[in-house]
């Protein structure tokens, strides 16, 4: 029985070939090819806005955080139940992550108790994109604006995705996206930021840098700084050129992935819905390109199907440990929907190679185990 990955890249000749064109021609670091992918995200999403890419998501979080302002002292109000990237980016800059909790339906940021968090050092929210779903984030914009707080989306998940018809990235404060190896592109690494705030997109585009004053330039007319000022705090964040020429190719590529990811997740739909002992989340996917796929699996039965899946030659996954639970991060009060969440939630195998007979194994066994 062959292994089933819970998720993995779709990288092939396309890549190989484009990652050899940037060797032959010696230069691997931050230059031209950065420049055209940075161009090809911006077509891509159909936006006027700035793109600016960096070596992974959680630097795309971090420089954004930063370059509103975020720093010792402040607060950002942001879901317990993510990655904990996204709570790093948060302390990175000295800030407090504020852990909040979630709709038991759907994962995404519960703005019921985001209102119990807030307080005078709140800065900023960071709503997150879970399982690309984004249906309530007009809610997260009304909330910020009556606190008077930036908006950060973490739309790691989020690349390639619609919401009521308009691309993710192309409405909102400041949203980030990560190219790592399982998201619905990859880079090898890799993260981007996309923002209509001209003055955040400079310091971003500086403070991945180093802080060396409009290195970009330097770098896209394949340049040097040699005189140069730096007046904030920067990072070593920025793409090389060997990244951008991966991400490239599967840009090209993503409507294809699109494709196959939506229809793992209908095949899923129509054979596990009305299954007693789960429940799907109440997402609609009509407008998504899937990144991951959870599930709730009740009564204590998860741990025992999960076991069931591996022994089955077949990976699954827990979407996510609740940060509020990490020694770093631990909360003084309870996130109940969270902390059910985590107990319940059941990530299966999705990827865009996932075949329709590998899908069907998996379906057999969780009818099996739970019927
Ligand atoms: C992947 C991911 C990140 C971080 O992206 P990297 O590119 O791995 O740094 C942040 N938040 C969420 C929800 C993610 O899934």
């Amino acid at each position: 029985m062959s292994l089933i990955r819970l998720s993995k890249s779709s990288v092939g000749d396309e890549e190989k070939e484009a990652i050899s064109k940037i060797i032959d021609a010696g230069y691997l670091g931050m230059g031209e090819e950065v420049r055209l992918f940075e161009q090809d995200i911006k077509s891509y999403l159909g936006t006027g806005h700035e793109v600016i890419c960096v070596n992974t998501g959680t630097a795309a979080l971090h420089l954004s955080l930063q370059a509103i302002g975020i720093g010792f002292g402040d607060e950002v109000i942001v879901p317990s139940l993510t990655y904990v990237a996204s709570f790093q980016s948060i302390s990175a800059t000295g800030a407090t992550p504020v852990p909040c909790d979630v709709d038991l339906k759907t994962g995404f940021i519960d703005l019921i108790d985001a209102e119990k968090r807030v307080n005078v050092n709140t800065k900023a929210i960071m709503p997150v994109h879970y399982a690309s779903n984004s249906m309530q984030m007009e809610g997260v914009y009304e909330f910020a604006k009556k606190h008077k707080l930036r908006v950060v989306e973490d739309a790691a998940h989020g690349f390639g995705c619609k919401r009521n018809g308009v691309m993710i990235g192309c409405e909102g404060d400041v949203i980030c996206f990560s190219f790592d190896g399982i998201k619905n592109i990859t880079s090898g690494e890799g993260g981007a930021i996309v923002t209509g705030d001209q003055a955040v997109a400079n310091k971003i585009r500086d403070a991945r840098l180093l802080g060396v004053e409009k290195d970009t330039e330097q770098r896209y007319r394949g340049s040097r700084s040699w005189k140069f000022n730096v007046k904030h705090q920067g990072w070593r964040y920025h793409m090389s050129n060997l990244m951008a020429a991966i991400g490239r190719e599967q840009l090209k590529k993503l409507d294809k992935f699109a494709i196959n990811r939506k229809k793992n997740v209908e095949k899923y739909q129509k054979e596990l819905s009305g299954i007693a002992g789960l429940r799907l989340l109440d997402i609609d996917y009509s407008e998504i390109v899937p990144h991951i796929f959870p599930l709730r699996i009740l009564q204590g039965k998860r741990d025992g199907l999960m076991e069931g899946l591996r022994k089955n030659n077949i990976e699954s996954g827990i979407h996510y440990f609740p940060n509020h639970l990490l020694d770093l991060y631990q909360s003084n009060y309870d996130l109940p929907n969270v902390e059910l969440l985590y107990e319940e939630l059941l990530s299966l195998p999705l990827h865009s190679e996932l075949t329709p007979e590998e899908q069907n194994r998996v379906i057999s066994i969780i009818k099996d185990y739970l019927l």
